[in-house]
């Protein structure tokens, strides 16, 4: 019998792992720049953490997580989120004690129970970055820049920053009240998850992807024609900040994202080259969670983006190189393959991609291996070149080839690699 992976679970393969390698190398350098530290938290987490963190009625909760039960009779979830996680981290370890204020990042898999489809898996990955202990818009718009900068220079095409507020305590309520009156008359119009909604949470009714719901909702009330002064004032700086640093965006009232936890600032990045998924990530201030879970009166903000739409994006627009060697060498004869076991080593530890043949096969063959590869030059050494002195360097794109010193042949190929 042979074993095939669950429904909505895939492998990343060689080829596609190099472009994850490259999100992440890129992801870390500039998290470093904005003095974000990596944090990892584990993949399983008590049940309850998540129930309370993210709000019994949101879809996640409600119907997507892989909850179990372990031999002891506790409750255990594969987490379908980064930020319940990192809170719980943030309080049990006190890390507030060192800084007030704590710039958090880490990368990977979450689980949902989702339909899968194109760009929505049950195992997917994301970049999570969390800020604590700054109330103040201008961590607002550092997180914003911060997720913009991110993916600026990655090939992903054109992408668009929504921006909304979604108010605070103080003056939600109102909003929700006068929403729920307005749809009240409506409700046979909605899909039964949004009937409940209208009682629970009628905010996520902006959420739903039907075109009837999103309808009854197209000339409903919106919340900032609802927020107070200090709400007001709030957004209205996060939008000069991002207009400082020439951040283009767009306002869009409808955008509530799906967790409960949010107030105040809330954003999503979306692209029109991925269908239905459109988000690429997405994130919003969520002051009251660190209290509800059991910590100090915190403020935070935080985002998510999913890696693999930014992926699926980077391969649509194929400018990724998948990992081409720099080099390959075409050894032939045994005192050539000898003498190229150790330049190939020498180059590698230089930081250069070397690939070579294992089987000291002849030179036609390592030439359609190396051509194969997509090598960007071919060092051919064989025993009359070994005799001589003077190799071939064969660039593989214009296809001129020039001589090249054996005796110095490291530090020359290092030379020729670094410059072109
Ligand atoms: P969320 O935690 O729901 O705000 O999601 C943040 C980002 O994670 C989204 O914008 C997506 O890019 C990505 N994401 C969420 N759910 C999935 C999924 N089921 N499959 C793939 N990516 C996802």
């Amino acid at each position: 019998m042979e074993f095939q992976s669950i429904k909505g679970f895939k492998d990343i393969l060689p080829g596609e792992s190099v472009i994850w390698q490259q999100l992440e190398a890129e992801t870390r350098k500039k998290f470093s720049t904005f003095g974000f530290e990596e944090i990892k938290t584990p993949i399983v987490e008590r049940t309850e953490l998540f129930s309370r963190g993210i709000g019994q009625e949101t879809d996640i909760v409600s119907k997507e997580m892989y909850s179990f039960e372990d031999s002891k009779g506790r409750g255990l979830t594969l987490r379908p989120e980064a930020t319940a996680s990192v809170v719980r981290a943030y309080i049990q370890n006190r890390l507030y004690q060192a800084f007030p204020v704590q710039k958090l990042y880490s990368i990977g898999p979450m689980f949902r129970h989702e339909r899968p489809q194109k760009g929505r898996f049950r195992q997917f990955h994301q970049i999570n970055a969390e800020l604590f202990g700054d109330a103040g818009p201008k961590s607002d718009a550092e997180m914003i820049v911060l997720a913009v900068f991110l993916l600026q220079d990655l090939p992903l095409g054109p992408l668009t920053l929504h921006l909304n507020s979604l108010g605070c305590p103080e003056c939600r309520p109102a909003f929700k009240k006068t929403l729920q009156e307005t749809l009240a008359d409506k409700r046979d119009h909605l899909c039964a998850d949004c009937a409940k909604r209208l009682d629970f949470n009628p905010l996520r009714i902006f959420d739903c992807k039907l075109e009837t719901c999103r309808e009854v909702v197209f000339e409903a009330p919106v919340i900032v024609d609802f927020l107070c002064g200090e709400c007001s004032a709030h957004f209205h700086r996060v939008q000069a900040y991002l207009e400082d640093c020439e951040i283009d965006y767009v306002l869009n009232s409808k955008l509530v994202r799906g967790l409960d936890y949010y107030n105040k600032t809330t954003f999503e990045i979306q692209t029109e080259h991925l269908g239905a998924q459109n988000a690429v990530g997405g994130g919003g201030r969520y002051d009251g969670l660190v209290k509800l879970l059991g910590g100090p009166d915190h403020p935070a903000i935080g985002f998510a983006m999913g890696m693999e739409r930014i992926i699926a994006l980077m391969e649509m627009n194929r400018t990724a190189q998948a990992g081409k060697p720099d080099l390959f060498i075409a050894a032939i004869g045994e005192e050539a393959d000898r003498a190229s076991f150790v330049w190939a080593d020498r180059l590698r530890k230089s930081g250069f991609r070397i690939e070579v043949d294992y089987g000291l096969h002849g030179l036609k063959s390592q030439m359609k291996k190396a051509d194969r590869l997509g090598a960007e030059k071919v060092l051919i050494a064989g025993d009359d070149e070994m005799k001589s002195g003077k190799g071939i360097l064969r660039d593989m794109t214009g296809k001129e080839q020039i001589e090249v010193d054996l005796k110095t042949i490291v530090p020359a190929l290092e030379d020729i690699l670094k410059n072109g």
